[in-house]
């Protein structure tokens, strides 16, 4: 210690003479000894790795196994195998490297967080997966549009209101938000565009938005304002801690195939003759973190996304078992509703091909089914509660006259 107003180096903690060759530390009305200052510091490192142990072991994540996670999956989402591996080990992993901090002082080896990334068109189930993931595991899920944000200081939302609609879906529970999942759809819309000559044509709120994002996913300790919307200086924050939150991007990428071929093209020397078997229909199934970079994102961001998969677009077979397999597929909901009224409902083969076809012509993929049925279902919902039947039977000519009616009605207004 130096110059100090007190008159005699005594420690006020453990009132020992302190010699002047040992450190103290003079404080507004007080001095504290280099032991007292180990003790407290231990006492509080203690005392934050007892909270942190608490919130860990309080957590009641339904941890299952990555074949029991893909099992369960089954049981909503059709096809789309390689994905449902890739999200089924990557979520498993992630929820026992949190798992793992209770015996971390043991163990240095630290296992890192493996964000995810999902490629595929729309409608082919990218956002039912990680809902249906977030569910079976029983942590809160919420889903962010990148599109509505801007990068700090710009009109717009602010990235941090994510995290505000995922304590929402914790109940403000922060512990358990902390360990929730957050979806972030069309992050390729923030892409930076022009990216093979970005001097050009830089796009800088897409990049903007990007690096914010970066703060959210590398695992940081966020201020996020109860209320949403966007920061207030006077407004009370809640620190959410982002490290163990799993986050699951998602997006179309449109043209990302053309990148992949021709990397696939270039890189490969003698490509015609190795790489005979490539599935040229479906180029996203060989995506890498490379062909990411070149769309736009920039490599802080891909960085954060160490997991990469792709969907398949879905076919007439695919679309056709979604109608009927799902636990909760539609024709099952439509049947459902009608039995609440004793109508016993029934779609025949040929009524079920022709909403796929409809739905293929429509080009939206399983999401146009739902528009169509609804479509074809109404008159029916609308006048079978008041008549006196029991029994409803959809043939394709009920179906093609109700659908063409609806959407006639809909060109005249
Ligand atoms: P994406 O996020 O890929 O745009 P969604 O997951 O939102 O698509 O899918 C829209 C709707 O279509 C879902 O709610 C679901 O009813 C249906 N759907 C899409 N893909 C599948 C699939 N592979 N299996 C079952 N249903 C699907």
């Amino acid at each position: 210690m130096t110059k100090s107003k007190f008159s005699d180096r005594t420690c006020s903690f453990c009132g020992r003479h302190i010699p002047e060759d040992q450190f103290l530390i003079a404080g507004l009305s007080g001095l504290i000894c280099g032991d007292c200052a180990r003790t407290v510091n231990d006492i509080l490192h203690n005392t934050e790795k007892d909270e942190r142990l608490k919130a860990v072991e309080s957590l009641k994540i339904n941890l299952l196994k990555p074949h029991e996670i893909k099992a369960r999956l089954d049981d909503y989402v059709i096809g789309q195998d390689e994905a449902k591996k890739v999200l089924s080990v990557a979520v498993y992993n992630h929820y026992k490297r949190i798992m793992q901090e209770k015996d971390s002082e043991q163990d240095d080896v630290e296992i890192e967080k493996s964000n995810i990334l999902l490629i595929g068109e729309t409608g082919t189930g990218k956002t039912l997966l990680a809902r249906t993931i977030a569910k079976l595991l029983e942590v809160p899920f919420c889903i962010a549009d990148a599109t509505v944000f801007t990068q700090a200081g710009y009109v717009g939302e602010d990235v941090e209101s994510i995290l505000t609609r995922l304590l929402q879906a914790a109940d403000y529970d922060v512990a358990k938000a902390e360990r929730g999942i957050v979806f972030i759809d069309e992050i390729d819309k923030i892409a930076r565009k022009g990216s093979e000559n970005p001097s050009i044509t830089r796009d800088v709120s897409g990049e903007g938005v990007q690096q914010s994002l970066l703060k959210l996913l590398e695992g940081s300790v966020v201020n996020v304002p109860p209320q949403g919307g966007r920061k207030h200086p006077e407004q009370e924050f809640i620190h959410i801690n982002t490290q163990h939150i799993l986050f699951i991007g998602s997006g179309a990428f449109n043209n990302l195939d053309q990148i992949i071929s021709e990397r696939m093209n270039t890189n490969a020397i003698g490509y015609n003759k190795k790489n005979r078997n490539i599935d040229k229909d479906n180029m996203l199934q060989y995506v890498s973190a490379q062909d990411i970079k070149q769309f736009g994102l920039i490599p802080e961001l891909c960085g954060r996304f160490p997991v990469i998969t792709s969907l398949n677009p879905l076919d007439a077979v695919a679309l056709k078992q979604i109608l009927t397999r799902p636990k909760n597929a539609l024709v099952k909901q439509y049947v459902k509703l009608f039995q609440m009224d004793g109508i016993t409902l029934s779609f025949e083969e040929e009524a079920l091909d022709y909403i796929v076809e409809k739905a293929v012509e429509l080009k939206l993929g399983a999401r146009g089914l739902r528009a169509i049925v609804e479509k074809i279902m109404t008159d029916a919902m609308y006048d079978f509660p008041s008549l006196d039947k029991n029994k409803i039977t959809v043939t394709r000519e009920y179906a093609r006259e109700n659908f063409e009616k609806s959407i006639f009605s809909f060109l005249d207004k």
